[in-house]
C-alpha cells in the first residue's frame, strides 16, 4: 500500500441506522452532522438514533438470538468462517477504510493503517476461538455426572469512543461474534462512518439478519437507551469514567445487566537512570504523543529519576519539537488534530492550568495551524502530584515529566490516583523490572516498550479504570455463562 492508495475525498456511502441486515431512517426523523477534524468541516449528515430505534435493533437482536434461529444453530466452525470472510473484507477494503477513518478521525492515514491491521487480526484471532470454546466434565460427590456448557449470553449493547473507531468495534465484534451472542453496536457520534461501513461488510459477509445492529447516535439518548434496556443482557463500553458510572447505575436500575468497562486513565512510565535515555525518550515520546495522546492507556505521568532528569527532559523536549504535524494524508505526518471542538478546549484549558500551577512549559502549549482541532506537542516539566496535569486525564498531546530518587517513592506516587489502566517501567535492572511490575496497580505494564497491546493479551483496568477485560482469552469469557449440567446416576463405579 503506496501513498497512492491515500483517497483524500473517500466516497461517503452509508450515513443511516442498520437494523436487521437493512437500511434506515430514525423513527424521530432527526439527523446530526460529522465533521472533517483537520478542518472544522461538515462531512454529512447521520442518521440519529434514539429510544425507539434502539428498541428496534432489540428486538431484531433477540429474534436473531431465539433458540433455532440460523445464528443459533450455525455451526461453531462456520460462525469462524463467517468472521473470518468479514476479516477478509476489511482486508480488501482496507485502503478505502483507512480513507475514511482518517477523514472522520482526523489521525494521520499512516496511524488508520495500523489500526486496521489490528483490527483485522483480532478480529481473526476471534474467529479462531469459534470452535475451541468447550466446558469442563467435573468429578463431583455423589452419584451424579456434571459438566458445563459455556453459552453466549444473549443480546449485548456495545458503547464505544471515537479514538480507534474500527479498532474498537473489533475488540466489541470479535468476542462477542465468536461466542455466539448478537449486537447492538453505538459507535461515537463524533465517528460513526467507519462502523457504518463495517456494518455493509457484516452484510455482505453473509451474518444473518439482526446479528449485528449498528445505531449512530449521541450517548445520552441512543447510549443511555442501550444501557437502560430490560431486554439487553450485557453491555461493553469504552468510554471515560464518568460515563461508564452512569452506565452501572443504568444497568442497576433496569435488570442488573453483565457489564465490561473500559475508562479512563492516567498511566505512569518509570524512567530509571540504568536506562539508555535516548531509547527511553523515545519510549515516553510515543507511549503519550501517539494518536495524538487521545489514548485510554497513553503514558501520561513520565517519572524520570532525577539522576537523568535534566537530559531527559531536553531530549523530550527536542523530540517533541521535531514531531511533524500538519495534512492527515500526508506521507511524513506523525500528528493529526484532536477530535472535535470540545476535546480541543478541554486540553488548552488543561494546559493552562498547568502553567498557572507552576509547571515549565519546556514546548507547545499553543493552536498549531489555523484550522481544524490540531495542538502543538507539548512537554511539562517540574510536574508535582497535586498539580491537576498530574492528576486528570487529559486526552491530548501534553506530557507530564516528573522527577523521582527511590522505587518506594516511584511506586507510592504511581499508584496514588483512581485510575489504573497501563504503565511502564525503562530500566535495564531485572529485579527492578520485576519489583515494579508486581507493585503496580495497573491492568498492563510494559517493560521497556509501551502499549504492546495484542489480541492474544488481556487489557483492563484496576480501580476506576475498568471492568473486566477484553481481549484474548479472558475477554473470550465476558461473552459467556457458564451452565451446570448435574445428572443423577445409578451408581459411581470408578
Ligand atoms: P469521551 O469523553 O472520550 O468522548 P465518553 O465516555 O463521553 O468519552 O463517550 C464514549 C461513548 O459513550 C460514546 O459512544 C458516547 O456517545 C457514549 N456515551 C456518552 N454518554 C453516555 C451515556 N449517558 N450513556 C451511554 N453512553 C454514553
Amino acid at each position: 500500500m503506496g501513498p497512492d492508495s491515500r483517497n483524500r475525498n473517500p466516497e461517503i456511502k452509508y450515513t443511516k441506522i442498520f437494523i436487521n441486515n437493512e437500511w434506515c431512517d430514525s423513527v424521530s426523523g432527526k439527523t446530526f452532522q460529522t465533521y472533517n477534524p483537520a478542518t472544522g468541516q461538515k462531512l454529512c449528515v447521520v442518521q440519529e438514533g434514539d429510544k425507539e430505534d434502539v428498541d428496534k435493533a432489540v428486538k431484531a437482536a433477540r429474534e436473531a438470538f431465539k433458540l433455532g434461529s440460523p445464528w443459533r444453530t450455525m455451526d461453531a466452525s462456520t460462525r469462524g468462517q463467517l468472521i473470518n470472510k468479514f476479516a477478509d473484507l476489511v482486508q480488501r477494503d482496507i485502503e478505502y477504510l483507512c480513507s475514511l477513518e482518517t477523514l472522520n478521525n482526523g489521525k494521520p492515514y499512516n496511524e488508520s493503517v495500523l489500526d486496521m491491521e489490528g483490527a483485522i487480526s483480532t478480529i481473526r484471532y476471534y474467529a479462531g476461538w469459534c470452535d475451541k470454546i468447550h466446558g469442563k466434565t467435573i468429578p463431583i460427590d455423589g452419584d451424579f455426572f456434571s459438566f458445563t456448557r459455556m453459552e453466549p449470553i444473549g443480546v449485548c449493547g456495545q458503547i464505544i469512543p471515537w479514538n480507534y473507531p474500527v479498532v474498537m468495534l473489533s475488540w466489541k465484534l470479535g468476542p462477542a461474534l465468536a461466542t455466539g451472542n448478537t449486537v447492538i453496536l453505538k459507535p461515537a457520534e463524533q465517528t460513526p462512518l467507519t462502523a457504518l461501513y463495517c456494518a455493509s461488510l457484516l452484510k455482505e459477509a453473509g451474518f444473518p439478519p439482526g446479528v449485528v445492529n449498528i445505531i449512530p447516535g449521541y450517548g445520552p439518548t441512543a447510549g443511555a437507551a442501550i444501557a437502560e434496556h430490560p431486554d439487553v443482557d450485557k453491555v461493553a463500553f469504552t468510554g471515560s469514567t464518568e460515563v461508564g458510572k452512569l452506565i452501572q447505575q443504568a444497568a442497576g436500575r433496569s435488570n442488573t445487566k453483565r457489564l465490561t468497562l473500559e475508562m479512563g486513565g492516567k498511566s505512569p512510565l518509570i524512567v530509571f537512570d540504568d536506562a539508555d535515555v535516548d531509547k527511553a525518550v523515545e519510549i515516553a515520546h510515543q507511549a503519550l504523543f501517539a494518536n495524538m495522546g487521545q489514548c485510554c492507556c497513553a503514558g501520561t505521568r513520565t517519572f524520570v529519576h532525577e539522576s537523568i532528569y535534566d537530559e531527559f527532559v531536553k531530549k523530550s523536549t527536542e523530540r517533541a519539537s521535531k514531531r511533524v504535524l500538519g495534512d492527515p494524508y500526508d506521507e511524513k505526518t506523525e500528528h493529526g488534530p484532536q477530535v472535535d471542538q470540545e476535546q480541543f478546549d478541554k486540553i488548552m484549558n488543561l494546559i493552562e492550568s498547568g502553567k498557572k500551577e507552576g509547571a515549565i512549559i519546556q514546548c507547545g502549549g499553543k493552536r498549531f495551524g489555523s484550522e481544524g482541532y490540531f495542538i502543538q506537542p507539548t512537554v511539562f516539566s517540574d510536574v508535582q502530584d497535586y498539580m491537576r496535569i498530574a492528576k486528570e486525564e487529559i486526552f491530548g498531546p501534553v506530557q507530564q515529566i516528573l522527577k523521582f530518587k527511590t522505587m518506594e517513592e516511584v511506586i507510592q506516587r504511581a499508584n496514588n490516583t483512581h485510575y489504573g489502566l497501563g504503565s511502564g517501567i525503562v530500566t535495564e535492572n531485572i529485579d527492578k523490572a520485576l519489583m515494579f511490575a508486581q507493585s503496580v496497580q495497573a491492568g498492563s505494564v510494559w517493560v521497556n516498550c509501551y502499549d504492546a497491546t495484542m489480541a492474544q493479551t488481556p487489557f483492563g483496568g484496576f480501580k476506576m479504570s475498568g471492568q473486566g477485560r477484553e481481549l484474548g482469552e479472558d475477554g473470550l469469557k465476558e461473552y459467556l455463562e457458564v451452565k451446570t449440567i448435574t445428572i443423577k446416576i445409578p451408581k459411581k463405579n470408578s
